[in-house]
C-alpha cells in the first residue's frame, strides 16, 4: 500500500505539469484563433491583415516550442514503465540531433561503459535527455564539443552530458528548472529543464550540475539500476 501511494504522488506531479503545459500551449492557440477569426472579415485593410498575420505566426511558433519541449515523444496512451537500454536509448536521441549538431558546428563524442538498464517511461526518456542536449547544443552558438558518457555501478547508472559551452553563473545554476526561467529570450521557453526534472524525480533518478561560466556545463543523473534478476530473458 506504502509503495503504491508513492507512485500515485508521482504521476499526480506528472500529470499537474501536463496541466500546466497544455494551458501554455492553449493560451497561444487561443489568441491565434482570435485573429483568424478577425482575418475572416472581408473588408480588413491591407496593413491590418499583414499585422494579424504576423501576429498568428509569432502565437504559433511559441505553441511549437512548448510542444517541442515536452511533447515531442509524447503518445496518447497511459505512462508505462519498461525496461530501458540506456547506451541504445541515448544513441537514438543522438541520431536526431545530429543534424542540429551539424548545423550547430558541435561535434558529439560517446563513451559508454557496459550495458545498463533502468526502469522507465521510453517516451519521458528520450524527451528528457532530448531537452539536456538541445540546451547543451545551444549554449555553444559558437560551436564545441557534446560528450555523452555512462557509467555502472553495481545498483546504479549514471548518465553524463557535457558541453564546451557558455556555461552558468550561480543565480542560472539556482534557477535552473524553475517554470518560465529562460536567458534565451523569444528563443526560449524556459520548461525545457522543468520537464527534465519532473521526468527524472518520476524514475527515481537524481541530477547533479557543474557548470563554470565561459567553460561549460556537466550534467550527471543517476538511476537505480535494474538487477539481473529483474531482467526479462530477452537481455
Ligand atoms: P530554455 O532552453 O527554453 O531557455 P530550459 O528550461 O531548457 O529553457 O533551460 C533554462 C535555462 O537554463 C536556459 O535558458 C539556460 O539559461 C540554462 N541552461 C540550461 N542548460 C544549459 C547549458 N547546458 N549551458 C548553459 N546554460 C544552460
Ligand atoms: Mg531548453
Amino acid at each position: 500500500l506504502k509503495r503504491h501511494l508513492i507512485k500515485s504522488k508521482k504521476l499526480e506531479a506528472v500529470e499537474q505539469m501536463g496541466a500546466a503545459i497544455s494551458h501554455e500551449i492553449r493560451n497561444p492557440l487561443t489568441a491565434a484563433i482570435g485573429f483568424v477569426q478577425l482575418l475572416q472579415d472581408d473588408n480588413i485593410q491591407k496593413h491590418k491583415k499583414k499585422e494579424y498575420l504576423e501576429i498568428v505566426k509569432n502565437e504559433l511558433i511559441s505553441a511549437e516550442k512548448v510542444i517541442q519541449d515536452y511533447l515531442t515523444f509524447s503518445k496518447p496512451s497511459l505512462n508505462s514503465l519498461e525496461i530501458l537500454n540506456v547506451k541504445k536509448e541515448l544513441l537514438h536521441i543522438i541520431k536526431i540531433l545530429q543534424p542540429i549538431a551539424n548545423r550547430n558546428s558541435v561535434e558529439i563524442i560517446t563513451q559508454f561503459s557496459a550495458i545498463g538498464f533502468i526502469e522507465g517511461d521510453l517516451h519521458k526518456f528520450h524527451q528528457c535527455f532530448l531537452n539536456v542536449m538541445k540546451n547543451a547544443i545551444e549554449a555553444m552558438p559558437k560551436g564545441g564539443i557534446l560528450t555523452v558518457e555512462t557509467e555502472f555501478s553495481r545498483y546504479e547508472v549514471t548518465v553524463i552530458i557535457r558541453d564546451t559551452g557558455m556555461g552558468m553563473n550561480k543565480e542560472q545554476l539556482e534557477r535552473l528548472g524553475e517554470p518560465y526561467y529562460s536567458t534565451k529570450a523569444q528563443k526560449g521557453t524556459g520548461l525545457g529543464m522543468m520537464v527534465v526534472f519532473s521526468i527524472v524525480r518520476a524514475m527515481k533518478g537524481s541530477i547533479q550540475v557543474n557548470s563554470e561560466v565561459g567553460k561549460g556545463s556537466a550534467f550527471l543523473f543517476t538511476f537505480p539500476k535494474v538487477l539481473p534478476s529483474y531482467k526479462n530473458e530477452r537481455f
